[in-house]
């Protein structure tokens, strides 16, 4: 979700007054230094020369040391290994060129959960994933569905997620009411029986199957839906299987307000592509628009008696925080954008207040207001790439959604258990860890301390961020977002 909403243009409460002033004092003196797209730049450069001298290296000393023979040797060797780890399956023998839409309902509390699927339904158009990449290789998820094909067990597809459900289970609330919410996952059409494994974490984040179903194309009662709008291009770079197709669903708009959505769609659309690294990406993205008419204008917004029943269901006031933009209605969702190809769900609210959410491989809902463009950044940042917020807010009391014990899922916040795991690699020599805020390490990649809402315990890359309170995407967010495109694009 976006960071609390700036007051009278100063601090805001995420950092605490200390921190902020400090932050603040920074800013002033350092302002032409503010450039964080300089330090990426800066660390890609010396990964590549740093890979290049290792390459001059190894071959020097194979000269040296090695005859031809065992240098061939070595390299075939090198071969297998690489070809080993990239576990690419042959689409064509196991998948048709379409898409299986799985509606299920997860029911529990922090005690524990079950799912039960709801319908497995044939979308509309064909497999808009990569046909390559289809064992996940990135682990930010909580949950995971695993197509394995029936007769050999083989893994054929796989997917980390997160859900609005360990968000609720987080909450004071969800430790033990149980509550039911909807969750879909696309996966591609088997040409023969699969076992679709829905699997969650353990207490040592080690991934377990808690529900698997049996799935045959032969037999298996599919759904069909008939969107009732049609999808529209916003954006087109090519084929959908080397792009990442994303759709912007319009919600709370009136019939009157056609005009306002194209609109509307264009500023997301300018928004989304506004800053480093997506708009280098480009032309790496489809854009799809589905332009939904609700019954009137607006979305629900409960703690001002604003009630809506809008096309998709967003509603502020989500888990009890009011700038927490988002919908329960994820079948509805899915049936309202069928029509569209996509891999990433973007839902346009319309009404100004300030808010937003957005959960990794779930959905994004942005606001549509003059914050939108950085809005939808920071919401992608996270329903994209598995982003974590790098700000601080207190006021949320998800008391266990980050643990300080064990290393956090996303790439862009550490709690230094395993910090080799996340960004030593950037982290230049002789930067203490943790970092301190100081107008020295502006540009500095190290370990800050106060992220994912924490203020103790969990530390984040940069002092300024994207997935902070702006100023364009730290280094390791920029290099999470970029290693994520691979998997869309090749
Ligand atoms: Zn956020
Ligand atoms: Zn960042």
């Amino acid at each position: 979700m976006p960071p609390p909403p700036i007051r009278k243009g100063i601090a805001h409460r995420g950092f605490g007054t200390k921190d902020f002033a400090k932050i603040q004092n920074i800013f002033q003196t350092a302002k032409s230094f503010l450039s964080v797209k300089d330090s990426a730049k800066f660390f890609l450069k010396r990964r590549l020369i740093f890979r290049i001298f290792a390459y001059i290296s190894v071959a020097f000393l194979c000269k040296i040391f090695m005859t031809k023979r065992i240098v061939y040797l070595a390299l075939a060797l090198v071969l297998i290994v690489i070809s080993n780890n990239v576990r690419a399956i042959d689409f064509q023998k196991y998948f048709h060129d379409r898409t299986l839409r799985i509606d299920y309902l997860r029911t529990g509390s922090a005690k524990g959960n079950s799912i039960s699927v709801s319908a497995f339904v044939a979308k509309s158009g064909g497999w808009a994933g990569s046909l390559v990449h289809t064992i996940d290789p990135f682990d930010y998820g909580a949950f995971r569905v695993v197509v394995k094909e029936d007769a050999t067990g083989t893994e054929l597809y796989t997917r980390t997620y997160s859900t609005l459900f360990q968000e609720y289970a987080a909450t004071p609330t969800g430790a033990d009411s149980s509550a039911m919410f909807q969750e879909t996952v696309l996966v591609p059409f088997p040409k023969d029986k699969i076992k679709i494994c829905f699997q969650q974490r353990d207490e040592r984040q080690q991934f377990v199957t808690q529900e698997e179903v049996l799935f045959d194309p032969a037999t298996t009662a599919v759904a069909t839906r008939t969107a009732k709008n049609k999808a529209q291009k916003l954006h087109y770079s090519g084929e959908s299987h080397k792009k990442l197709d994303v759709v912007i669903v319009a919600d709370g708009y009136s019939k009157k307000e056609k005009g306002k959505i194209e609109k509307d769609f264009a500023a997301f659309v300018e928004g989304l592509f506004s800053c480093q690294p997506f708009k280098q990406h480009k032309n790496d993205v489809n854009v799809w628009g589905v332009a939904t008419i609700s019954d009137g204008s607006g979305v629900s917004n409960p703690k001002k008696g604003i009630k809506r029943n809008s096309a998709i269901g967003s509603s502020f006031n989500v888990l009890g925080i009011q700038r927490y933009l988002m919908t329960y209605e994820i079948f509805r969702l899915h049936d309202a954008i069928d029509d569209a190809p996509y891999e990433q769900i973007i839902i346009m609210s319309n009404t100004e207040e300030y808010g937003g959410g957005a959960i990794y491989n779930f959905y994004a809902d942005v606001v549509v207001s003059s914050m939108s463009g950085f809005i939808v950044t920071h919401e992608f940042g996270h329903t994209f790439a598995g982003l974590a917020d790098e700000y601080i807010d207190e006021d949320i009391s998800y008391e266990t959604l980050h643990s300080t014990q064990t290393e956090p899922l996303q790439p862009n916040i550490t709690s230094l258990v395993d910090f080799d795991k996340k960004w030593k690699d950037l982290v230049a020599e002789g930067t203490p860890l943790p970092t301190p805020i100081s107008a020295q390490n502006l540009n500095k990649i190290g370990a800050y301390e106060g992220g994912g809402y924490r203020k103790r315990g969990i530390y984040r890359p940069a002092i300024r961020c994207m997935m902070g309170t702006g100023g364009g995407f730290c280094a390791v967010c920029k290099r999470a977002i970029n290693d994520m495109f691979k998997i869309y694009t090749e």
